[in-house]
């Protein structure tokens, strides 16, 4: 079979590669139909971070066909349609028991990157019961996709750690797709939100999908308002906790969605006494029915997340449009 392998910084190749077999009887095998690039494939890629093993086949969503089960699955069966968490999770340890799922002390964030990942024609999914969740057939599989990451990013470290009773305006630093899948949940709270980006094409989308106002942050200026929610969600370097930190209003929120790699300043000295809240962390894949549920009910179409379908030829030239700073979504679907 075919799959995307890191093999190491700038060297990534979509290459033959054995199939994967079962290994152990809580594992699935998922036959891949559809897969979606994210930043933190590119960190490792341009040699930003080491967390991605040497000649593992790289990704972490993806929605396909369960094609082999172990023998104590029993809840899902061959041919079901399924979306793959990028959280895998046993179930059983201590964090799980809580919820915990990214803490998991068996699995975790290891998709692609301790493991071999979605980017791939098959993939083994290890304790596939709790890792992957069967999709309703109203649902098409490039919305199926966007549960794998995205929008349960958005709204397990947003919509559920928020009272939006307590909210009138929100900031939201980044025109990227985690930014855009938050705004599509706060459209059902009709809450005005402001949005802090650079790239106009992007910009122009979060206007049309409900964005009251948008200011580029190229320009570096940001005016007077403050905000009750400030939410910070680059998937680079910039210090954008510096611009949340002047956003933020007495009694207010920052929660900050990022892949810190470096130390952030934290002006305490000048927040004391406003009272503030932060919130941060990483999504733990476990609100994913409640997310099936807002879709069916047409609360919003993650189909505005996906901005180009590539073909089963196009791999690498789907990898290389990360340089594209007009995209959201990139997918690939390896049956077209
Ligand atoms: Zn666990």
């Amino acid at each position: 079979m075919k799959g995307l392998v890191f093999k190491y910084k700038e060297l990534i190749d979509w290459s033959e590669v054995p199939a994967p077999k079962i290994i152990d009887n809580e594992y699935i095998i998922v036959k891949i139909e559809v897969f979606t690039f994210s930043h933190s494939d590119y960190r490792p890629y341009l040699g930003m971070d080491d967390t991605v093993a040497k000649n593992t086949i790289m990704g972490h969503e993806g929605v396909g066909i369960v094609s082999t089960i172990g023998r104590k699955v029993t809840f899902l069966k061959v041919r079901d349609r399924v979306v793959i968490s990028c959280i895998i999770h046993c179930n059983q340890c201590k964090f799980c028991q809580q919820g915990l799922y990214a803490n998991c002390l068996n699995a975790g964030f290891i998709l692609g990157t301790k493991i071999n990942g979605t980017y791939a024609e098959y993939v083994r999914v290890p304790y596939g019961e709790s890792s992957v969740y069967k999709l309703p057939s109203e649902i098409s599989t490039e919305q199926g996709l966007m549960l794998s990451d995205v929008l349960l990013t958005a709204y397990e470290n947003v919509i559920l750690k928020v009272d939006f009773n307590k909210i009138n305006n929100v900031a939201l630093i980044s025109d990227g797709p985690i930014a855009l899948a938050i705004l599509l949940f706060l459209n059902s709270y009709y809450k005005k939100v402001t949005v802090f980006g650079h790239h106009r094409i992007k910009l122009e989308v979060f206007k049309a999908n409900g964005a009251e106002q948008i200011i580029n942050s190229k320009n570096n200026e940001f005016g007077d308002e403050q905000y009750d929610l400030v939410v910070e969600c680059v998937g680079n370097d910039r210090d954008t906790f510096t611009l949340a930190q002047q956003l933020v209003g007495f009694n207010s929120i920052i929660i900050s969605i990022r892949l810190f790699k470096k130390p952030v300043i934290f002006n305490l000295n000048e927040l004391w006494y406003k009272n503030i809240t932060i919130k941060t962390g990483i999504l733990n894949n476990g609100a994913t029915l409640e997310v099936i549920d807002e879709i069916l009910a047409k609360k919003l179409d993650p189909n505005v997340l996906v901005s180009q379908v590539y073909n089963k030829d196009e791999v690498m030239e789907a990898f290389n449009q990360f340089e594209n700073k007009d995209y959201f979504k990139k997918v690939v679907n390896l049956w077209l």
